[in-house]
């Protein structure tokens, strides 16, 4: 059993072709700049959303809060007002309910790709999941991770796995603490471990001004993907406020004339890797 924060039965954005998306919740970092901080927590059942839900789409029953999707507006009130960076709306599914919906879709799909929140944190249900897809289906397995794994898991979960995204915050030690709370030396050498299994399909990095922007860092991590391997894509994406909370909530989205000297500089050094 899993929590599964929503699924999006097609997608082009999650990995090469058409995808079933299958975002889970819980995440084991605390990105500052993170546009989904409701996929972070389970739900503690305080009851602030149902208080204020106008729609009564959210209730109580022994104790626990229940969501009815029938009467919800999708107005994400109970979102914004959760102290919790939680949300009433996501399930609980098996690997064999997720699998089924990806059977029945199976025709129109290329694959699908599991993301969150920290999708590696409910690593058997991926492992069990995946399993599912490989012997019925042609489809093919992606994960899209920050990378903060335990080895033993994430070389389990590559058995399994046609590709990886990873989310690169920073290579700079420091910038990435003051992004995520975390250094980011496990997650480099996760990083590297996939890209020599040739399963790294593509790293990205958001840009926040005052973090992760300056000539050094977009050098220094556009340097270290080309000498990663010669298959990958990076893909530099502006950051913009939506669904933010905390202290970035208030920034302004990433300057387009920055954006556009940060993307030739990663140019010059990547050329035909760097994705728009
Ligand atoms: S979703 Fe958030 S606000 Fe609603 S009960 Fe759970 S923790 Fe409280
Ligand atoms: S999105 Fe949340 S607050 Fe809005 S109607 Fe649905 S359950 Fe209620």
């Amino acid at each position: 059993m899993a929590y599964i924060n929503k699924i999006i039965l097609k997608t082009f954005i999650d990995g090469p072709g058409s995808r079933m998306a299958v975002f889970m919740q819980g995440c084991n970092l605390r990105c500052k700049y993170c546009h989904n901080p409701e996929t972070w927590n389970l739900c503690i059942h305080c009851g602030e959303c149902v208080k204020n839900c106008k729609k009564g789409a959210l209730f109580f029953e022994d104790g626990k809060v229940k969501y009815n999707k029938d009467l919800c507006a999708k107005c994400d009130v109970c979102i914004n007002v959760c102290p919790n960076n939680s949300t009433p709306k996501y399930e609980i599914m098996s690997a064999g309910d997720v699998y089924k919906i990806a059977y029945y879709n199976k025709d129109f799909l290329d694959g699908i790709t599991l993301s969150g929140g920290e999708c590696t944190l409910q690593y058997e249900f991926i492992l069990e999941l995946f399993k599912l897809i490989k012997e019925n289906t042609k489809l093919t397995t992606f994960i899209d991770t920050n990378g903060y794994i335990e080895f033993d898991i994430l070389k389990k979960l590559i058995d399994v796995t046609d590709g990886f995204m990873f989310d690169l915050k920073a290579l700079n030690s420091e910038n990435h603490i003051k992004l995520t709370g975390y250094d980011n030396e496990k997650i480099l050498k996760n990083l590297e471990y996939v890209s020599k299994n040739g399963l790294l399909y593509e790293v990205r990095t958001v840009l926040v001004e005052g973090f992760n922007d300056s000539e050094d860092e977009i050098e220094k991590i556009s340097e270290y993907i080309y000498k990663l391997n010669s298959y990958t894509k990076f893909k530099l994406i502006p950051f913009r406020p939506l669904g933010v909370k905390g202290e970035l909530s208030n920034m302004e989205s990433f300057d387009k004339e920055k954006f556009e000297k940060c993307y030739n500089i990663s140019k010059k050094i990547l050329k035909s890797r760097l994705k728009d």
